[in-house]
């Protein structure tokens, strides 16, 4: 794992300078930060800094318009860090850990990041999401080898970052049935020393949700836990499987598409919340299906699927690069009934496993409606229909087998997507 240190107590932002010279020695310094986060947490982080006896410089972003993760402000760092031999210490959440993520990577450089809110699980994970060309892309780079959250500055976020982190974390709960449902269809074996990793965190954050809305110390705290154990999960797979399933999918098509509310992107987490809520949604009324009455027609044929696809991806590379993923996983003729029978026959396994792993969807939507979590597509400025079509993407851009691909392939997709105006 790239993270060696990871510090996450009350106060925390005083050790800033002892844990920096105890991971990279005497080295200079660069504080990266935005306007806002400067305010949150620079005078301490530099005084700390200062302190130990580094020598600290600062690289400042507005505030205003908010930084954006792409190779222009990548660069901006970067060339900042190559004046001397200093090591990046970024304050602040996803975008500014993201742009000093890969700009450290660049220059084949550690560094260290002080959370400023538990809003997102990308702290500790490998590779950063950055915008190039205009495509949102993960870069490969490693994860920060130094983690430090005050927790009194956690919970002290805007109370929208902190319900995005908790959206983000409750992703886990279908991310670990999606992975469930790999593991018996007999794709993607669950490895037990990952999956522990996400999913015991997971459970205590769950059951201090109502801690987590008013913001007390010690559930904010596990919440960060929980963020930062599904960004080592991640590192130790080298694969966001054991963090991310079909919810992350449909907030990947609202994320290129760029929704936005009030002229503001909205937050991973808040998209993910929706994801996270629908699926959780699809795979309930997999518990009323009947198959024996489902005549189990309607397979597309691959010319079929091609059509679709290109009608859904305008772009000529993106949907290039989705055509391809979607060929490897396209199942027809025997190979498709073989699959058919084998969902139809796990599936009494699949509701039982079901039952120990997802709350029930209306008390998962209670509680996230409590911590501030937007609870339906209408929330995130989307509606009905803008979630139908997200869903449809998603199934279609990622070879990773979720419950989606399960009713597609049993050609229940249609009937998913109408399931969805009961929600
Ligand atoms: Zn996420």
């Amino acid at each position: 794992m790239d993270t060696k240190i990871s510090v996450v107590e009350e106060g925390a932002l005083e050790r800033v300078g002892s844990v920096f010279v105890e991971a990279f020695g005497h080295t200079p310094a660069l504080l990266v930060a935005d306007g806002i986060t400067l305010k949150v947490g620079g005078f301490p982080v530099s005084r700390s800094l200062e302190k130990a006896d580094i020598q600290v410089r600062q690289f400042i972003f507005p505030s205003e318009p908010q930084p954006y993760a792409d190779e222009h402000a990548i660069a901006q760092v970067r060339l900042s860090l190559e004046r001397d031999n200093s090591i990046a210490v970024v304050l602040g959440s996803g975008t500014l850990n993201d742009i000093t993520k890969r700009a450290s990577a660049e220059l084949d450089r550690p560094y260290m990041v002080v959370a400023t809110a538990p809003s997102v699980d990308g702290y500790t994970s490998y590779g950063a999401a950055v915008s190039v060309g205009g495509f949102k892309q993960t870069l490969p780079c490693a994860a920060p080898m130094v983690v430090l959250a005050d927790t009194k500055v956690l919970r002290e976020a805007p109370m929208d970052m902190i319900a995005s982190g908790f959206g983000d974390c409750m992703a886990k709960y279908t991310a670990g049935m999606d992975w469930i449902l790999a593991d018996l269809v007999g794709v993607h074996p669950i490895r037990r020393d990952v999956w522990d990793m996400v999913q015991i965190p997971l459970r205590k954050v769950y059951a201090h949700h109502a801690g987590i809305a008013q913001r007390r110390g010690r559930s904010i705290g596990l919440l960060f836990d929980a963020l930062s154990a599904s960004g080592f999960a991640m590192q130790v797979m080298h694969d966001s499987r054991p963090a991310s399933g079909a919810e992350h999918l449909i907030s990947h098509i609202w994320e290129m598409e760029h929704l936005s509310k009030d002229g503001l992107p909205v937050s991973h987490g808040f998209k993910v919340s929706i994801g996270t809520l629908t699926i959780t949604y699809l795979y309930e009324q997999l518990k009323q299906l009947d198959l024996a009455g489902i005549p189990l027609t309607g397979a597309e044929s691959w010319e079929e699927r091609e059509q679709s696809i290109a009608a859904f991806f305008p772009d000529e590379s993106v949907r290039k690069q989705t055509l391809a993923i979607a060929k490897e996983k396209f199942l027809d003729g025997d190979a498709l009934l073989t699959r058919r029978e084998k969902l139809v026959s796990l599936l009494p396994a699949l509701i039982e496993r079901m039952d120990e792993q997802l709350p029930p969807y209306q008390e998962l939507k209670e509680a996230m409606k409590e911590v501030g979590c937007p609870v339906s597509p209408a929330d995130i400025a989307s509606n009905l229909e803008g979630l139908r079509h997200a869903v449809t993407g998603a199934q279609m851009i990622r070879n990773r087998y979720t419950v989606l691909d399960l009713y597609y392939e049993l050609g229940l997709f249609d009937l998913a997507l109408d399931m969805l105006s009961g929600m």
